[in-house]
């Protein structure tokens, strides 16, 4: 079997990647097809951490468009992260993983708060660890809380997983000449103003090295960690 190029990672995976056809909510059958996928990328020898988004129940920035204040809007976008980790949780332990999930808010009775060395504790022990909650902070994005805590867990990479298989020069959808790049440093994604992440999340990863690898989770993981498929590697330089 091919050998990973990576020994511990942090996997992003949206709220909107966990609705399957839905509109709203979790689809169970594609959360399980996630986690499947992640527990064979561990099975490689490959710790791994995730992130997860809140888009497919709560968006603060949306409903503070109605007028809701952004801060609280934030902070109920945060919890509904905690209702997906959850859910992605229950589904990798159905499969055998041992998982423990880590909240940036604490809420005892159902997760454990996040503690940097627990977490790091937990990863060398083989076990997956589902950051929820964000960076625990309103005006912030789950792409940057997966940026920060892909710093702090020391990985060596950030996978994003979308619905296409990789950077394009124009929405591949929209554009049949739209272009994949197979490495794209960060100058030129900002160059380029291609959206890959918000902006503080770019930086983070960028000072700190951390190579992003954008993916379909159509395609799985495990080909984009063992350096097999299509998939774009954003590199500094
Ligand atoms: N959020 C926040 N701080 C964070 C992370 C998330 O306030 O550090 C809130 C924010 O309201 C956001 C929502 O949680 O809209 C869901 O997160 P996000 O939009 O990043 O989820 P995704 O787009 O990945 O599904």
């Amino acid at each position: 079997m091919a050998e990973p190029l990576y020994r511990r990672v942090l996997l992003k995976v949206s709220g909107e990647a966990l609705m399957g056809d839905r509109e709203f909510g979790i689809d169970i059958d594609t959360v399980e097809r996630i986690a499947k996928e992640v527990k064979a990328a561990t099975e490689l020898g490959v710790e791994v951490c995730m992130v997860v988004g809140g888009g497919n129940i709560f968006r603060g920035l949306s409903m503070a468009e109605n007028g809701m204040e952004r801060a609280s809007a934030d902070y109920m976008g945060m919890l509904a992260t905690i209702m997906n980790a959850l859910a992605v949780q229950n589904s990798l332990e159905k499969i055998g993983a041992d998982t423990r999930v880590m909240s940036a808010i604490e809420m005892q009775s159902i997760c454990e708060p996040y503690i940097r060395r627990r977490a790091i504790r937990h990863l060398e022990k083989g076990r997956i660890v589902i950051f929820a909650g964000g960076t625990g902070n309103p005006f912030f994005t789950t792409d940057t809380g997966a940026a920060l805590r892909a710093a702090e867990m020391g990985c060596e990479a950030l996978f994003k997983g979308t619905q296409v298989d990789g950077i394009y020069s124009a929405d591949p959808k929209k554009d049949p000449n739209a272009e994949r790049f197979e490495e794209i440093t960060y100058k030129e994604i900002l160059s380029k103003d291609l959206q890959v992440m918000d902006q503080a999340a770019v930086s983070l990863t960028r000072e700190n090295k951390i190579p992003i690898v954008v993916f379909s989770l159509k395609d799985g993981i495990v080909g984009a960690l063992t350096g097999q498929g299509k998939f774009t590697t954003v590199v500094n330089g």
